[in-house]
């Protein structure tokens, strides 16, 4: 959830702001239990957007095969924010303060550390390094393998974009809204994800919570339901149409030969 709405939607793409509370909630959050720069995260992911399904791409599965992107994915993640034209060129507004640069930047794995004697000492010596396993690789492996891999291969679209990005399911519940691929690709800004009615964004969910109590400011939303509504509409008068001039244009031929 944090990655999915402090690194993806607000900074990555500027479509919500978070009260200082929860962003500095989220920073640490991220930095203790995954190890992720802020900076790193936006660049690779702009330049996703940028280069979609191009050589340029960081993690295009239409370029080097959606296993290669699912089992490797942090390996190419890592390849791209090492490239120092990549950091140049696309971490515009992102946090620059004093705690990022002296422990977040350069200590990126102090935080891991911590958690794993944490575990240890909640745990044990066998039990809380394998709960520590599970919690470091939770993001790599479902944000980096499944969306950026399983995202641009399986799943449904709704809006045919020029990159391969997917729907891989409707009920965004395990990967916080992010299973709604393709419709981020169409409207990236958009803080909401989901489109149609049957669709859910678990994030939307916690944008709206903290909307509520004043602690978020959605800066972009995109609707889809009037867009779908109108396709709807529109489908609705062709099919009329079609029924009309079926039953019509007999008559009006069979009019003609009697005259
Ligand atoms: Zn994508
Ligand atoms: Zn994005």
């Amino acid at each position: 959830m944090c990655t999915s709405l402090y690194m993806h939607r607000s900074m990555a793409h500027q479509g919500v702001k978070f009260n200082p509370v929860i962003s500095w909630a989220m920073r640490f959050w991220l930095w203790f239990f995954t190890g992720m720069s802020t900076r790193e995260w936006v660049a690779v992911h702009r330049k996703h957007h940028a280069h979609c399904e191009t050589e340029e791409d960081p993690h295009s599965p239409v370029i080097h095969g959606w296993a290669q992107i699912l089992f490797f994915g942090v390996n190419y993640y890592r390849k791209a924010y090492r490239d120092p034209a990549t950091m140049e060129r696309f971490t515009k507004g992102c946090p620059n303060d004093v705690i990022e640069r002296k422990l977040f930047m350069p200590h990126k794995v102090w935080g891991i550390l911590i958690l794993l004697a944490v575990d240890i000492a909640l745990f044990g010596f066998i039990t809380g390094p394998l709960v520590w396993g599970g919690q470091v690789l939770w993001v790599p492996f479902w944000a980096a393998g499944v969306v950026n891999g399983l995202g641009h291969t399986i799943g449904y679209r709704n809006y045919k974009v020029r990159d391969a990005s997917r729907n891989l399911i409707p009920l965004g519940l395990l990967l916080s809204g992010e299973e709604l691929h393709n419709n981020h690709h169409k409207f990236p800004s958009s803080a909401r994800f989901s489109m149609r009615w049957f669709e859910f964004d678990m994030g939307w969910w916690y944008i709206q919570a903290l909307r509520l109590i004043g602690l978020a400011k959605v800066k972009v939303v995109q609707s889809g339901a009037a867009d779908f509504k109108e396709r709807a509409r529109l489908a609705k008068e062709a099919a009329i149409d079609r029924v009309i001039h079926a039953a019509v244009a007999p008559k009006i031929a069979s009019a003609a030969v009697d005259a």
